[in-house]
């Protein structure tokens, strides 16, 4: 299962576009960031550097 962003929470400091070994995470036009479910692995690691919890694997 995919990771996703909850873009009610993300700030756009986009610590987790960089780590994301999959290149998975893409910058909005609204400068928050999402993740292509295609791309994810669910590895988590995106996760565990967002300052404001806002990604989580996808419900
Ligand atoms: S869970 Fe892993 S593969 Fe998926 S978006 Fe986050 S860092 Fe990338
Ligand atoms: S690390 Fe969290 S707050 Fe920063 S851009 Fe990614 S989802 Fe948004």
């Amino acid at each position: 299962m995919a990771y996703k962003i909850d873009s009610n929470k993300c700030i756009g400091c986009h610590s987790c576009t960089a780590i994301c070994p999959m290149m998975a995470i893409a910058i909005q036009s609204n400068g928050k960031c999402a993740i292509d479910p295609a791309k994810c692995v669910s590895c988590g690691t995106c996760a565990s550097v967002c300052p404001v919890a806002a990604i989580a694997p996808a419900q």
